[in-house]
């Protein structure tokens, strides 16, 4: 806490709110990474999670259009209409259902609508709950907390690819729960929910209808174990479930700042809430959003496929190290090795230690575990490798993190 260190200053205090507030390490340690690169380091990073291509020229040329034809004022909160209705379209497509313009809200990425959505539907101090996965993305605990409600997690087990056990869903959801975020295909670890977990899933909220369902899709695209499926498309989910995806990973965007969340109820709500804070996504990022949409989709096909063929690569690389084992990831860019022999052989404490001497002694950047939330109980120490890097980086930085655990294995 900040307290002591502010009242030497003596600036007024900060909220519980601000104090409480979480962060995405990624972040922290890209910056980290760029401070090493500075001092003239040689570093392989696989810490960051965006597409390492460029945006698609047709993309990038609607966005310049539209600075020339003078489309650069403020748009209507939820997006211009031509945007909701190809965003409409195009998720509805995906999963084989029917949404309209009305349903679909545009944001400033996809990661906005998390904190709506909490702030949505849970009040603050209110003793709330939220289920969320654990390991998961940051900004799920983060913002469940800043909105003053209750973080609960639900375990993701390697034994099941990184899905959850529906049985243990079911023990976890009270009469407070108003909350259940989903997210597949899954950052950090790549798992996916497969068709039987969204029956399950769908069965047990049935008898919860005091639950919305925040379904996190954004690696929608990126689904490459099986057909990617919503919960959405299950009996009587679609009215509670909030879809959520955007152009961040599946057209190299991530930078414009684009995504959309669909849920004829939210909808509205989200509007509100925009206005309240953006005001509007960036207008010129919009009209590309529609040429990404509408336009071609040769790039981003090609970004996926290249995506499944680094996915072989890394997962068979890890594979050769000594005390690392990694399962094959269903989706997203991510891979998530068991390391715990590896720690043991390297007498590191944890999956943070090693992650640290990874990056000071053999420059290679990735994540721990505990960035993504606690360690799954009896699933030992992992870290993760985002690999939107190119092969040669991924052949590079599995060699150095071999030669590491072999250099000082015991
Ligand atoms: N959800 C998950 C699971 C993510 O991994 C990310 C990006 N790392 C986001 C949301 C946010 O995406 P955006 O860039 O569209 O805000």
């Amino acid at each position: 806490m900040n307290a002591p260190h502010h009242a030497t200053l003596a600036v007024p205090r900060l909220s519980r709110r601000a104090e409480s507030l979480g962060t995405e390490n990624a972040f922290v340690v890209l910056a980290e990474v760029n401070a090493l690169v500075r001092q003239g380091r040689d570093i392989v990073s696989f810490c960051i999670g965006q597409p390492d291509f460029p945006t698609p020229e047709n993309v990038q040329e609607a966005a310049i259009a539209a600075i020339r034809e003078g489309r650069h004022g403020y748009t209507p909160s939820a997006g211009i209409d031509e945007l909701r209705a190809a965003a409409a379209r195009d998720i509805g497509a995906r999963r084989g259902l029917e949404y309209s313009a009305d349903d679909v809200v545009v944001g400033a990425g996809a990661k906005p609508f998390i904190a709506y959505t909490i702030a949505s539907v849970t009040d603050y101090g209110a003793d709330d709950e939220v289920i969320y996965p654990v390991p998961g993305f940051p900004i799920y605990e983060s913002q469940i907390a800043a909105n003053g409600a209750i973080p609960v997690p639900i375990f993701l087990r390697e034994s099941r690819d990184f899905a959850f056990d529906p049985a243990e869903l079911e023990a976890k959801i009270t009469p407070k729960t108003r909350l259940l975020i989903l997210n597949t295909p899954h950052n950090p670890t790549g798992g996916m929910l497969g068709a039987a977990d969204l029956d399950a899933i769908a069965e047990i909220l049935v008898g919860h209808p005091q639950v919305w369902v925040f379904a996190d899709e954004i690696y929608s695209r990126l689904a490459y174990a099986g057909t990617f499926e919503s919960l959405a498309t299950r009996p009587g989910m679609r009215e509670r479930t909030i879809i959520c995806d955007g152009a961040s990973k599946t057209w190299a965007m991530t930078g414009w700042r684009i995504g959309f969340a669909a849920n004829r109820i939210l909808a509205p709500v989200f509007t509100r809430w925009i206005t309240n804070t953006d005001s509007c996504a960036s207008h010129i990022s919009q009209w590309a959003a529609v040429e990404a949409i509408t336009g071609p989709q040769d790039a981003a096909d090609r970004m996926r496929a290249s995506f499944v063929e680094r996915r072989d690569l890394i997962v068979r690389l890890l594979n050769t190290v000594p005390g690392v084992t990694c399962r094959t990831p269903g989706g997203a860019f991510y891979a998530w090795p068991n390391v715990t022999e590896a720690c043991q052989r390297t007498s590191c404490a944890d999956s943070e230690v090693l992650r640290k001497r990874l990056l000071m002694e053999a420059g290679v950047a990735v994540l721990a575990d505990i960035h993504f939330g606690r360690r799954v109980p009896g699933d030992g120490q992992h870290i993760r490798f985002s690999y939107a890097a190119s092969p040669e980086a991924i052949h590079e930085g599995i060699a150095r993190l071999d030669a590491f655990v072999r250099r000082h294995g015991k």
